[in-house]
């Protein structure tokens, strides 16, 4: 199979990149050295970028012309994406559920959390984002104070363990997975929507080899079974 990179030196090949912690450090901007390896290495390869945040982040970390750096630009792991600066299909968590279903969902949260006993609670309890939703039992704008506090009293009443049970009980057929991460709160986002969802803008484009590179190991779920997990050892560079 041919594509159409023929200016590369090897055109069925692409790197793909990881942001945060890889092509720059954690929230910080691109390193001039980086950016002229990343030209260089664009000459020899195709080269992308998978970024969980939103191109606007992007722009602060590697640059205003991000988008003629990379010959694929995958913000929010590919649900906002660009090949040679022209965006791509885009999709979100409310154009994947639909709102009628969406509001179940948020009504349970809701509901859920009013009957819930803690030792302090606060505001923005769900927080709508373009991929994901995020919610917090304590609400997202505690103190550091009431942070560390719910996170101690969370790992004594399982709170968030707790809720993603009731949430897997009473949705088991919205196709969602639920990530529990840093001390507050959890995402709640569609099956696949990891750093693998980048690869459906892939298919079809005659690449033989894709490389990855980032900082660290997480679970994906193979597309091709919904019971099967796996864990992949991502190269760091
Ligand atoms: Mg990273």
């Amino acid at each position: 199979m041919t594509n159409s990179w023929t200016n590369k030196e090897q055109p069925t090949t692409i790197v793909l990149f990881d942001v945060d912690g890889t092509l720059t450090p954690a929230r910080k901007e691109i390193s001039e050295a980086m950016k002229q390896t990343l030209a260089a290495l664009r000459k020899k390869t195709v080269i992308g970028f998978v970024g969980g945040s939103d191109l606007i982040k992007q722009k602060e970390q590697i640059g205003e012309d991000v988008l003629d750096l990379f010959d694929y630009c995958f913000s929010e792991n590919g649900l906002t994406a660009y090949k040679l600066g022209k965006q791509l299909a885009s999709q979100s968590f409310i154009g994947f559920l639909g709102e009628e279903k969406y509001q179940k969902l948020a009504n349970f949260i809701l509901r859920y959390l009013a009957d819930l006993e803690l030792p302090k609670k606060r505001g923005t309890f769900i927080e709508f984002r373009n991929g994901m939703i995020n919610v917090s039992p304590i609400g997202r704008n505690c103190s550091h104070a009431e942070r560390d506090e719910f996170e101690a009293y969370d790992k004594i009443h399982n709170i968030r363990p707790k809720m993603v049970a009731a949430l897997k009980a009473n949705f088991p057929d919205y196709g969602l997975i639920y990530s529990i991460g840093g001390q507050i709160s959890f995402d709640v986002m569609p099956i696949g929507w990891d750093k693998t969802y980048c690869l459906r803008h892939l298919e079809g484009e005659g690449f033989k080899t894709i490389h990855f590179f980032g900082d660290k190991t997480f679970e994906v779920r193979k597309l091709t079974s919904k019971s099967t997990h796996t864990h992949l050892s991502l190269d760091t560079l």
